[in-house]
């Protein structure tokens, strides 16, 4: 495998190649990034990849369960070389209250055997094989580079500002893919305005476990690996929690809604503290060695919140665009990262192929991800992320199911049994919730993931 080519950084002391101007160029070496300038180089088109950190992947974080099957058409077998530390054979959804735990737990042992399902990978090293493909395609990889800026032409965007001592880069098309809060696409306009209520704030923590400890704990074998999300275990703020097992450590973490955290003053660390100490966790990571705290922002709010996706001479994919699939028993990024980035450059290659890589020579990218799962699954699921995050789904309903099958499994001898639908009422009634909110609540739910 051909290793990227970097630089030292910016600054003066630039060993990597001079930037020649390009066919393309890709902002961002995250998995929008990579699939964008690996399907691009393979076209034969002069693709630059612009990357701030030191190799790409290594400022990138996330949750910890990637969904490839994506990449079928793109690196056919990927599973004999991609950098997977388990195989997700384990689905758990979880209901947490403070002293009760609820969970649905399936398990599939076909989801061991290629092609698989999920996989728990490793961000650096997900990301940068991903840019290894890239660079093995003919693509240039520079690293250390941050682009600060977009070059016009009038209304056409040409090229780059970067902090590199050559400075400015001019290519036919921009891909930007510089993930969330995208400075380059809100540079171009494209965002119409930005609200901190369609974000949560993802943290995590990596904590190291023997092999052995976690197979025992999480009753897995081999490469299985484990995925719980955990609705509750967010210390009353609205949001989410994970917990995924590496091949020698286990990934925690909670996702926040901004405006709720805020305004409880909370701190995410007190948080994900809080969720270790949960009863049903602690036994799962106790002892683990803590070897990394990484926190980064999520696009939550969907459709709701996506930009134009197209301008003149630049396409915005990945969570630039905010493609995240955030809809409560789904967190998928990077599948829709990389899809996204593999559509841009299919798209960049034939406006470029057809010399017009204006807005409408390039609205073939629209195309594709309209007519591919990447807006499918967002349109489908447009109403999860209000649902999943609204303040009954999170905080009444939980109490209201846990105390029911509470009850239901209690023994109150002498007393006889209550029946499901007495105890059900009565604890609907003492979590506050009005009938006409469930029955709303309900038939939603049936809509969005029906
Ligand atoms: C806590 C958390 C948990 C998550 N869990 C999951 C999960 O389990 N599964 C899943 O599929 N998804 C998950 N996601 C979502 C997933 O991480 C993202 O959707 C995915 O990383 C998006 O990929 P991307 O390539 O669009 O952007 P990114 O991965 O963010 O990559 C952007 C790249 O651009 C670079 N960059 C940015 N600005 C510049 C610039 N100006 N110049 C040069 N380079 C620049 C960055 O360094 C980075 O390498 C999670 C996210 C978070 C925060």
């Amino acid at each position: 495998m051909t290793a990227p080519t970097t630089t030292t950084g910016p600054g003066g002391d630039v060993t990597g190649p001079h930037l020649t101007d390009a066919d393309v160029v890709v902002v961002g070496g995250g998995p929008a990034g990579s699939c964008a300038a690996l399907v691009a180089a393979r076209a034969g088109l002069r693709v630059v990849l612009l990357e701030r950190g030191p190799f790409p992947g290594s400022k990138n974080m996330y949750g910890g369960v990637v969904y490839p099957r994506i990449l079928d058409q793109l690196i056919p077998q990927w599973w004999t070389q991609a950098p997977v530390q388990r195989w997700i054979t384990r689905r758990s959804t979880m209901l947490l209250t403070d002293t009760q735990a609820m969970s649905v737990d399936f398990r599939s042992q076909a989801w061991a055997a290629a092609p698989h399902n999920g996989a728990t990978a490793v961000r650096p090293e997900w990301d940068r094989w991903l840019a290894e493909e890239a660079a093995a395609a003919g693509a240039q990889v520079v690293c250390s580079t941050t682009v600060t800026g977009l070059l016009r032409d009038g209304h056409r965007i040409v090229g780059v500002r970067t902090d590199r001592p050559d400075g400015d880069l001019t290519a036919r098309v921009v891909v930007a893919c510089d993930g969330v809060n995208s400075f380059l696409a809100k540079q171009a306009g494209l965002y119409e305005h930005a609200d901190a209520a369609h974000y949560t704030v993802g943290v995590k923590e990596t904590l190291a476990l023997p092999k052995a400890t976690i197979d025992e704990r999480f009753n897995v074998r081999d490469r299985d690996g484990v995925d719980i999300e955990i609705l509750g275990g967010t210390g009353g703020v609205n949001g989410g929690a994970f917990l995924y097992t590496n091949l020698e450590s286990v990934s925690v973490g909670v996702v926040l809604k901004v405006p709720k955290l805020a305004a409880q003053q909370r701190r995410p660390e007190e948080i994900i503290a809080a969720l270790k100490a949960h009863p049903a966790i602690t036994p799962l990571v106790d002892g683990g060695e803590l070897v990394e705290y990484s926190a980064h922002l999520i696009p939550e709010a969907g459709l709701a919140m996506m930009p134009k996706v197209v301008a003149d001479g630049m396409v915005v994919a990945g969570d630039a665009a905010a493609l995240c699939l955030a809809a409560g028993i789904w967190l998928e990024g990077v599948n829709f990262a990389m899809a996204s980035g593999m559509y841009a450059g299919e798209s960049v290659v034939e406006a470029v192929r057809a010399g017009d890589v204006s807005e409408t020579g390039l609205a073939g990218y629209r195309r594709r991800l309209a007519d591919s799962f990447v807006l499918r699954d967002h349109r489908k699921l447009r109403r999860a992320p209000s649902l999943v995050l609204s303040d009954r789904v999170q905080h009444r309903y939980p109490p209201m199911i846990a105390n029911t099958i509470e009850r239901m499994f209690r023994v109150d001898n002498p007393a006889p049994k209550p029946g499901l639908r007495r105890i059900l009422a009565e604890e609907r009634k003492r979590a506050g919730v009005r009938v006409r909110d469930l029955a709303r609540d309900a038939w939603d739910a049936m809509r969005t993931f029906g």
